[in-house]
C-alpha cells in the first residue's frame, strides 16, 4: 500500500511538471488543418474544427483557437475551404503488388481513337527506362470515334505508333484478347522488320495472321498464335518492373486516398523487394503483409523468427493468408447444400481443413494472426470450427488473437453469430456485392442471399466489426465505390432503388469505420491509425464533397481531393 502511495504521488509530480513544461514551452505544429468538415472516427470527439501535426504525428485535433497555440512561423497552415476531411483509409484486403502490375499495364477500355491510344503510349514513354517495353490492352477499334486515314483490313498501321516510341517497343492487346498492335522497335526486336533469308516465312503462323500492307510489310496487328511472335520477346517480371509496379501502386493509393494497405498473401521476393523500398525511403505507404500460407517452409522460418512489428509503421508482418475455398463466380465457393444453379455440385476446399487448425495453433503459439479466405457458407463453418478448436486447446494465447476470415460472403445464419462469439473479424469487400449480387442468387438462391450473403448489419449488431476493402485487382481500389456500396447495397448503376436485402445496409459511420478504425483493428493496428486522435499518425483523406452528408445519388461523384501520409502532402488533386 505504502508502495503504491509513494509511486501514485511522484507519478503526480512528475505529471505535474510535464504540464507545467507544456504550458511554457509549447510544442509546435508543422502543419495545421483547418476550415472544413473533419470526422475523427473518434467517439470522445467525432467531429473537430482544426487538427494540428507535428512530423507525422497527429499533436491536437479540437477547436481552431486551441489549435492555433500550437502555430509558430514554419507551420504550414492548410485551409480545407470547406472540403471534408476523414482518418486516411485502408484498405482492408488488397494485392499491392497485383494493383502494381495492373497499373503497369495502360488500361484502353476507354479508348475512342487510335490518337488516343497514341497519346497514352507518348505519356507512358516519358518516364519509361530506355528499351522498357511498354504494355497495354483493352483497345477496340469498333469503340472508335473515327478510323485513322491509313488502315489495312479495317485496322489501324503501326506508323503513329511508332513515331511516339522509337525506342521503347510496345504491345497492346485487343479488347478481344485475340490480338494484338505491335510498334516497330517491338517487330525488330522479333526479328520482323527485314526481309532475311527466312524470307517471308517468318511471317507464317499457324493458327495465326500476322497482317501486312500491299508491300509486304507487317502492319502492326498480330492475330491469333500469331501474337507470340511479339510476345514470347516480352520479358517475365524484372527487378526493375516490380520496382516501377511497386511505386504505381503507391501512387495509385495516394490518388485514392489509401494510406494502409492490407496485403493479402505475399511470398519471399515481395517481402525482400518491400525492405528494399522501405530503405530507399519509397515506402510512402503502411503495408500490413499477410505471409502467403502456400509456403509452408516460409511459414516455418517466420514462426521461428516471430512476428516484425515495424517501428516505423511502414512495413508490418503478423498475419498468415490460407486459401480455403474458391469464388461463387466459377462455382468453386464451397457451400452446405448444393449450388441452386448446379445441382449435386457444392464447390470444395483448396486445402485440406487439418492445416487451417494447424496454422491456427502455430498463429496461436508464435504471435501471428491467422487469415483464411473463406466465400461459402461450408467453408466459412469449417473454418470457424478450426479456429474454434485453436482457442479451445490454447485459451491462454487467443485472448486476443484477430484472426479473419477473408470475404466471408456467405454464412449459414447459424454462423452469423459465431464470429462475435469467437471475435473472428471477417474482412469484406462491399463493392462485391454491388458487382456480384445480382447473379450471385442463381448460385445461391433466393432464401440463402436473403438470410446468409453479405451480412454486414447482423454481424456488425452480434458485436464484431467489419473490415473494408476492394481485393484489387479484383475490383478497383476506388474506396468511394465501396463505401457507396456499403452504404446503398446497389450497382453502382443504382440499381434496384432501395438496394439488396436493405436492412444489411451499413450506416455512413459504420461504413467509415470499416475503411479506417475498424480496418486497423483488425491489423492490432487501432492504437496508432485509423482515427484523428492525438498521439496517431498524421495520415488523412480529404474528399471534395462531404461523404457523410451528401446525398446518396451523388456519393459516386467524390474526388479524393488530397491525401496526407505522416503528416506530408503526398497527393493533390
Ligand atoms: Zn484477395
Amino acid at each position: 500500500m505504502r508502495l503504491r502511495n509513494s509511486l501514485f504521488v511522484r507519478m503526480s509530480i512528475s505529471f505535474l511538471l510535464i504540464t507545467a513544461c507544456k504550458d511554457t514551452v509549447q510544442e509546435s505544429a508543422t502543419l495545421l488543418i483547418f476550415g472544413g468538415n473533419i470526422y475523427t472516427v473518434d467517439d470522445t470527439r467525432p467531429m473537430v474544427e482544426a487538427v494540428a501535426v507535428k512530423d507525422n504525428t497527429i499533436l491536437f485535433a479540437g477547436s481552431l483557437a486551441e489549435a492555433e497555440q500550437y502555430k509558430n512561423d514554419q507551420t504550414q497552415l492548410l485551409d480545407l475551404n470547406g472540403k471534408t476531411m476523414t482518418p486516411g483509409l485502408i484498405e482492408g484486403h488488397g494485392h499491392f503488388m497485383g494493383l502494381g502490375y495492373n497499373e503497369l499495364n495502360l488500361d484502353l477500355n476507354n479508348t475512342t481513337s487510335y490518337q488516343e491510344i497514341v497519346d497514352a503510349v507518348a505519356e507512358r514513354v516519358k518516364t519509361a527506362a530506355p528499351g522498357e517495353w511498354i504494355t497495354g490492352r483493352g483497345w477496340h477499334q469498333s469503340k472508335w470515334t473515327e478510323m485513322p486515314p491509313e488502315t489495312v483490313n479495317g485496322f489501324q498501321t503501326h506508323d503513329l505508333l511508332s513515331a511516339v516510341s522509337p525506342e521503347n517497343p510496345v504491345y497492346l492487346g485487343h479488347a478481344s484478347g485475340h490480338a494484338g498492335f505491335a510498334n516497330a522497335k517491338a517487330m525488330e526486336i522479333a526479328g520482323l522488320m527485314e526481309l532475311d533469308k527466312e524470307g517471308i516465312s517468318k511471317f507464317e503462323v499457324e493458327g495465326g495472321e500476322v497482317m501486312r500492307d500491299a508491300m509486304g510489310r507487317p502492319t502492326g496487328i498480330f492475330n491469333e498464335l500469331a501474337q507470340s511472335l511479339i510476345t514470347k520477346h516480352i520479358p517475365e517480371n524484372t527487378p526493375a518492373k516490380d520496382i516501377k509496379a511497386f511505386e504505381m501502386a503507391v501512387a495509385a493509393c495516394h490518388k485514392n486516398g489509401i494510406t494502409g494497405f492490407h496485403d493479402a498473401g505475399i511470398g519471399r521476393e515481395t517481402i525482400a523487394l518491400y525492405e528494399e523500398m522501405k530503405a530507399k525511403d519509397k515506402m510512402k505507404i503502411r503495408l500490413y503483409s499477410m505471409l502467403t500460407g502456400g509456403d509452408k517452409e516460409l511459414l516455418n522460418e517466420w514462426y521461428k523468427k516471430g512476428p516484425m512489428v515495424d517501428p516505423d509503421n511502414l512495413v508490418t508482418i503478423r498475419s498468415v493468408k490460407l486459401n480455403c475455398d474458391g469464388a461463387l463466380g466459377s462455382r468453386g465457393a464451397w457451400l452446405l447444400e448444393a449450388y441452386t444453379d448446379r445441382p449435386g455440385h457444392f464447390g470444395h476446399e483448396t486445402l485440406p481443413m487439418n492445416f487451417v487448425e494447424e496454422t491456427a495453433i502455430d498463429g496461436l503459439q508464435y504471435g501471428f494472426q491467422v487469415c483464411s479466405h473463406a466465400i461459402g457458407d461450408r467453408a466459412n463453418r469449417e473454418v470457424l470450427d478450426r479456429y474454434e478448436l485453436a482457442f479451445t486447446e490454447l485459451p491462454q494465447l487467443a485472448t486476443d488473437h484477430r484472426f479473419r476470415i477473408e470475404h466471408a460472403q456467405h454464412l449459414h445464419p447459424e454462423d452469423i453469430p459465431r464470429f462475435a462469439q469467437l471475435k473472428v473479424i471477417p474482412a469484406m469487400q462491399a463493392i462485391h456485392m454491388s458487382s456480384d449480387r445480382a447473379w450471385a442468387i442463381d448460385r445461391l438462391g433466393e432464401q440463402r442471399i436473403k438470410e446468409g450473403a453479405y451480412m454486414w448489419q447482423s454481424l456488425l449488431k452480434s458485436g464484431i466489426p467489419i473490415v473494408n476493402g476492394t481485393d484489387v485487382p479484383v475490383e478497383p481500389l476506388n474506396p468511394i465505390a465501396s463505401f457507396y456500396a456499403s452504404v446503398t447495397r446497389k450497382t453502382l448503376q443504382g440499381t434496384p432503388d432501395e438496394g439488396y436485402e436493405p436492412a444489411e445496409k451499413m450506416t455512413r459511420e459504420q461504413a467509415l469505420r470499416s475503411y479506417t478504425l475498424d480496418a486497423a483493428y483488425g491489423a492490432f493496428e487501432e492504437g496508432i491509425k485509423g482515427s484523428i486522435t492525438v498521439g496517431k499518425l498524421a495520415d488523412f483523406t480529404i474528399y471534395n464533397q462531404d461523404i457523410m452528408k451528401v446525398a446518396e445519388k451523388e456519393l459516386l461523384n467524390t474526388e479524393i481531393a488530397m491525401t496526407i501520409f505522416g503528416g506530408e502532402i503526398v497527393y493533390t488533386k
